[in-house]
């Protein structure tokens, strides 16, 4: 048997990171058994579904690397099929025409919970061979059974059970001929061979309801996984004020994919102790059993420290790319530099952001100064600089150890500290109080440009 997972969003609005979990999920197992990973847009909300947030959706899922199988499937294309199944259920009484309106339904509703009773909509259409009133238009709805109960076992949640009577005659046809949600997604998963269902435990109570229809219509029953909700680090569900939700934001915040996709791959599942997991391992690892039953909480530095991770163990070269993403094109000089340079400041970073902004002063010949170093460079820092600047004037042999042994002669002839040195030629070079070595800094950034700084930070 092939194993089929399919991940199915509506597009409503971007790849939220739980959403973005759910389909690390159903990729990783698929993955794991030679399997396919199905993309299903579910978009038959024609209100809110937009195609703009679908191209998000998908971008958002190509960057962390999960690359749906086959063509990708639209719900509301299929919706004739979708009838065609409801109209089917109604052929083998397993469903039927229902004239109720609204109104009355409402009506009754509002009568049961006003004796304080639970409503469950018992239409008068469901058995009898009852005429329906002229000009009506009726809804097609599921015959549900009324006795006994409906037992899940969900590969996540363990045994779940549903008392029969709690299961309303739902809709499957609306009056103006359109399938509902839940029709739609059992027949497309039907029809796409879906073996696997994993997706988030708020779709608990809908499984109950879908699985009415696999039982109606003889289908094989797919698997269930309900994999918990992500929560904030309060306990709360995740929502905007724990900070950014969409996939997306983390790129723009400079999180690497396969940062985050480690990152929500621990997040409710484990495998011992092992927080670093490549992609490759986790496919090679990715099971069910160890998918953790509570909700897991959202934390961000341990995603920063991930970051950070992954940051040093990337290429400079593909550093370098990333970074361009967020500076435009490097000029060759100024890229020849920075590749001099970056082992020493991708170490220190836990963001592409901050690499950017700790990689600028490589990028460019006019440095700004913040105002936070020009405030520590007062006159008898500048006079000290004077001093280094007449002494590095004088290095020949501009080389980094041969640098630092004219430096220290220096420091020790004029008893100072190697730090009095740093703080003001870093204020110099980088306009910052915080950088890699300076002697690093000043041996790639060659004498002249090194000493032309130095002057210019001495001539304000
Ligand atoms: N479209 C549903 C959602 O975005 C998912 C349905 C499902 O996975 O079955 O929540």
């Amino acid at each position: 048997m092939t194993i089929v997972t399919r991940f199915a969003p509506s597009p409503t609005g971007g790849l939220h990171i739980g959403s973005g979990r759910t389909a690390l999920f159903n990729y990783l197992f698929a993955k794991r058994y030679n399997g396919k990973f199905l993309l299903r847009i579910e978009d038959t909300d024609q209100a809110r579904s937009k195609k703009e947030f679908e191209d998000i959706i998908i971008e958002s899922m190509h960057w962390l690397g999960l690359h749906q199988d086959d063509e990708i499937y639209y719900q509301l294309a299929r919706a004739e099929r979708h009838k065609e199944i409801a109209h089917k259920l109604v052929e083998i009484g397993k469903a039927y025409f229902c004239y109720e309106s609204q109104e009355e339904i409402a009506k009754l509703r509002e009568e049961a919970i006003g004796k304080g009773e639970h409503f469950l909509f018992k239409s008068p259409w469901r058995d009898g061979n009852k005429p329906g009133p002229e000009g009506v238009k009726p809804v097609i709805r599921i015959k549900a059974p009324r006795e006994d109960q409906t037992v899940l076992q969900d590969l996540v949640q363990g045994e779940v059970v549903v008392q029969n009577d709690h299961l309303d005659d739902m809709i499957l046809l609306r009056s103006d001929g359109t399938p509902t949600y839940m029709l739609a997604v059992v027949v497309d998963d039907h029809d796409m061979k879906v073996t696997h269902v994993i997706r988030g435990d708020d779709h608990l109570n809908n499984t109950f309801r879908q699985l009415l229809i696999y039982k109606a219509m003889g289908w094989d029953i797919p698997k269930f996984a309900h994999i918990p909700l992500i929560h904030g680090s309060d306990g709360a569900k995740l929502s905007k004020r724990h900070g950014a939700l969409s996939v997306l934001e983390y790129k723009e915040m400079g999180i690497l994919p396969e940062a985050l996709n480690n990152y929500l791959l621990r997040l409710g599942w484990s495998h011992g102790n092992d927080e670093i997991i490549s992609m490759e391992q986790a496919i090679e690892w990715f099971n069910i059993e160890n998918i953790g039953r509570a909700a897991a909480k959202f934390d961000m530095q341990k995603l920063l420290n991930l970051n950070a991770h992954y940051i040093k163990e990337s290429s400079n070269e593909r550093l370098i790319t990333l970074i361009e993403e967020n500076v435009g094109n490097i000029e060759p000089k100024y890229k020849e530099r920075l590749l001099k340079g970056l082992d020493s400041l991708k170490v220190r970073a836990k963001t592409l952001i901050d690499l950017t902004d700790t990689s600028k002063f490589y990028l460019t010949d006019d440095i700004i100064i913040t105002s936070e170093a020009l405030n520590k460079f007062d006159d008898s820092k500048a006079s000290l600089l004077k001093q280094i600047y007449e002494l590095l004037n004088n290095i020949v042999n501009w080389e980094l150890t041969n640098i630092q042994v004219k430096v220290n002669e220096f420091l020790e002839a004029n008893s100072l500290k190697m730090g009095q040195f740093g703080e003001v030629v870093r204020i110099a070079v980088t306009g910052s109080t915080n950088s890699p070595s300076v002697f690093e800094i000043i041996t790639i950034l060659g004498k002249e440009e090194a000493l032309r700084r130095i002057k210019n930070l001495l001539d304000k």
